[in-house]
């Protein structure tokens, strides 16, 4: 038994070391050390195993799954509007200008009231860590203290953040109700936004980041544009934006820069080793070049791409390029803040992008071929994959990891995942919880080996 190590985990676990395969650790033992960090994982077959369990059990310090219970590593959400979540699952037959004009500008305004604020985020950070989502990358609205508030609400409720003040400030496209009162102000509250959620640091153990947001290119000035490169460059801090998400974005930004938005977003200083760009459905090979080039990550939002983006991102494709892919919940242009729900939609989505939709046209034409994914490689990505995108020692079960783990439990009556016993093998379990469970299944989480949620 290890001097360090203040708790030992016993249960079967399910995780993705690696991209396109899974591994099951039955009836392992996890020790994780005070900083809530795995410093061993012991096998079954391990000759110690046993005789750390019972030397775990008697210092009072063991914690067990029990039977029909699984972990599987927290998710990361690499895509969330916080200030949109009063609106998730309405107004999505609405065209895109009507949604933004209509429901959304209208609803991010209102978080100009911190009390509002603050409701809306502790709830959702509650919400979020009950389906097993232990790290978030987060928008906020586009006031410095709302924002602020949403950077306390992860530091409170024992969630890992990422949060950024959305910069939104061309007086020619935003309400003037709604954005940045000039680009300088929307630079200097960016900076305090840096001070402000670094200062959080020591209160959480999880970790707390400021994140530099500028909302996408056409929201934005050229000045702004370039003050928050310059900022991202002398903090090297992170960057979100949304990136070549459907035909609109990417012919607006070609017509104002004469190149596509990933060159722009390069050449301003905002695409940079882990920087996460949402959708990125149109990138061109060249375009997944340069993101593999500079290390800068993909947030694959599924589910909203099938309202807003009107095309499938090539994951397959732009994985075999070595470019950093992870899945993002999008709300609320995305309705779901489960993350199931985008791994689901994630497989489902390459299914129809390879073989296409439309039965009238001839068959070799309909789709673009080899663009399947896996749910385990689904799993990968809302786990392993959104850690590599951040560059953050989180995602699977592995020393030197942070311990973030959601405990499903198979057994429950309302919400059986057992199969009867008829196929259950490994494989098979793993499939019937990624496809079946719902948060009901959920029992417990952890961050950094601290539990924040017991049902
Ligand atoms: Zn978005």
């Amino acid at each position: 038994m290890a001097a360090d190590v203040r708790q030992a985990f016993l249960g079967s676990f399910f995780h993705t070391p690696t991209y396109g395969s899974f591994e099951y650790l039955e009836d392992a033992l996890i020790e994780v050390d005070a900083g809530g960090v795995i410093a061993r994982v012991v096998r079954e077959d391990d000759p110690r195993h046993d005789e750390l369990v019972r030397a775990y059990h008697d210092s009072g310090v063991l914690v067990e799954l029990g039977q029909g219970r699984y972990g599987l590593p927290g998710f990361v959400d690499l895509h969330v509007h916080a200030c949109q979540w009063p609106q998730a699952g309405i107004a999505l037959d609405e065209p895109l200008d009507r949604w933004l004009l209509e429901r959304t500008f209208p609803l991010e305004s209102k978080f100009a009231d911190v009390e509002f604020a603050r409701t809306v985020y502790g709830d959702l950070v509650r919400q979020l860590l009950a389906r097993g989502t232990t790290t978030v990358v987060y928008f906020g609205s586009a006031h410095l203290d709302a924002t602020v508030e949403l950077a306390r609400a992860c530091v409170d409720a024992g969630q890992r953040g990422l949060v950024g003040k959305t910069v939104m400030d061309d007086p020619t496209a935003n309400p003037d109700y709604y954005r940045d009162a000039s680009p300088r102000k929307a630079v200097e509250e960016t900076a305090q936004l840096i001070r402000e959620v670094e200062a959080m640091r020591p209160d959480a153990p999880q970790g707390v980041w400021p994140v530099i947001t500028p909302r996408f290119i056409p929201s934005c000035t050229d000045e702004v544009l370039r003050g928050l490169g310059n900022l991202a460059a002398e903090h090297d801090a992170y960057v979100q934006s949304h990136c070549n998400e459907g035909q609109w974005e990417h012919d607006t930004v070609l017509a104002r820069f004469g190149k596509e938005d990933p060159y722009a977003l390069r050449d301003f200083g905002l695409l940079r080793e882990h920087s996460i760009m949402a959708h990125c459905t149109f990138l061109t090979p060249d375009e997944g070049a340069l993101f593999a080039q500079v290390g800068a990550g993909i947030a694959h939002c599924p589910i909203s791409n099938a309202y807003f983006a009107s095309s499938v991102l090539p994951v397959k494709r732009l994985r075999e390029q070595g470019v950093r892919i992870g899945l993002g919940t999008d709300i609320s242009g995305g309705f779901s803040p489960n993350m199931y729900d985008d791994i689901r939609q994630a497989v489902m989505a390459s299914r129809m992008l390879e073989t296409g939709v439309d039965a009238q046209r001839p068959e070799p034409e309909r789709g673009s071929g080899d663009a399947r994914i896996s749910v385990v490689e689904a799993l990968y990505l809302a786990t392993a994959g959104g850690a590599e995108a951040l560059g953050l020692p989180v995602g699977t079960f592995e020393p030197g990891r942070a311990f973030d783990l959601q405990v499903v439990d198979t057994c429950l009556p309302y919400a059986d995942l057992t199969g009867f016993g008829v196929f259950d093998a490994p494989e098979d379990r793993l499939a019937r919880i990624l496809y079946l469970s719902t948060p009901e299944n959920i029992r417990q989480v952890y961050v950094q080996g601290r539990r924040v949620i017991e049902k």
